[in-house]
This record gives C-alpha cells, structure tokens and sequence, in this order.
C-alpha cells in the first residue's frame, strides 16, 4: 500500500521525520509530497524543502519526495495512492485536519487518511516554531536535521549560536517562552 505524506515542510523538523519514519514501517511507500499552500509564504523554494527531505531521508529505502502544485487527492490518484498520512500534535490541529480529511473523502471515496499522533518529545514543535526561535539567534539543531539547521541560520543572517540545549526542552517552558516573543516578520505559519 503507498502512502503520501502531504505538507509544506518549511523546513522538515525532527517531528515530521518522526511521522515519516513510522509511516515507513507501516507501508510499502510512502511518499513525502511537497505542497504549496496558497495561505503560507514560504522561507524556502520547493526546490530546497525537497533538497533538505531527501538529505534527511536517504537511510529509509522505501520513502520517495515529491512535490506537487495541485491536489493531494489528484496526485494520489495519480500514483494509485490508497492512504494520506497525517500527524497530530494538539486539539487544534485535529479541528483543521478532520475537516481536511472530510473534504478530501468528498473528493475521492476510495482515499482514506490515517493520523500518526506525534511522539511525546515532538508535541510542541512545528516549522513556525523553529524558524521563531533561528529568528532571535536560539539554538534550533535539536529540533531539525544539522543541515536544515544551518540552512536556516543562512535564511537570517544569523551564526549558529555558541550554546547548544543539553536536552529537548519539555512544553510548558517552550510554550511560555514563546509567549514573550513578538517576531517583527515572520514569513509564514507552518
Ligand atoms: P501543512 O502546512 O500541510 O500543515 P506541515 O509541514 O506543517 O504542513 O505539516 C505536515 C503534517 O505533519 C501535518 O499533518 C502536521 O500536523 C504534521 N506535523 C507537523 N509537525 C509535527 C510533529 N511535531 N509531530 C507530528 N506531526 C507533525
């Protein structure tokens, strides 16, 4: 059975790995796709998120990266894709992801998605999480790959910070201490 792993990705972070690492021992395929979201700017071009995935995933034989600029449904029709995968953090991802879900089931019948939930250490993190924190020039290298890492670091003009966490953050600090951050511009919310 193949399964697509739809989303932005800007940038992949240790949780979607996570996600596609599990997907990949339930299913023949999985296969990350790349998409646009027409409410998001992204930080960085398709062209890149596919670079920094397929660096992030070499060691897992059966995951593909692909992107594609229309509907997920359509591509998995395409690809004779029977499953969409998804994750789930927090009770407000559930809102938007069943109704994404019931949306797509409107679209193609046939089609079922299938929510991973997040493992325990990646319930806080998010894209937008992770470039907030590059932005005022905290450490991220915990949270994604070294290279996207550095990717992002290149985006702010920022160095790599000197100090690195000794361990996850756990998330109510993360929480409270992203409560006192207003960032000037944000590219986009992921
Ligand atoms: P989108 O813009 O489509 O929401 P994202 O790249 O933000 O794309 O996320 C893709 C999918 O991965 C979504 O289903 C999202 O809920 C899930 N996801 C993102 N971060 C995590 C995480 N830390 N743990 C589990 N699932 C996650």
């Amino acid at each position: 059975m193949i399964a697509i792993y739809p989303g932005s990705f800007d940038p992949i972070t240790l949780g979607h790995l996570d996600i596609i690492a599990r997907g990949s021992r339930l299913f023949e395929r999985v296969v990350v796709l790349v998409s646009s979201n027409p409410n998001k700017v992204p930080l960085f071009s398709t062209a890149k998120r596919i670079a920094q995935i397929q660096a992030s995933v070499g060691h897992l034989t059966n995951v593909d990266v692909d992107h594609f600029d229309g509907l997920t449904i359509t591509y998995a029709k395409r690809y004779n894709a029977q499953v969409l995968l998804r994750g789930l953090r927090v009770l407000s991802d559930f809102e938007k992801e069943l109704q994404m879900a019931h949306t797509n089931k409107t679209l193609a019948h046939d089609i079922e998605t299938l929510f991973l939930s997040t493992s325990t250490e990646y319930g806080f993190l998010s894209s937008s999480l992770v470039k907030e924190i590059a932005l005022f020039g905290g450490p991220i290298d915990h949270l994604v790959p070294d290279h996207v890492a550095r990717d992002v670091y290149q985006c702010y003009a920022q160095t790599q910070p000197a100090f690195k966490p000794s361990k996850m953050v756990p998330p109510p600090m993360a929480t409270s201490m992203m409560s006192d951050l207003h960032p000037p511009s944000l590219p986009s919310e992921t």
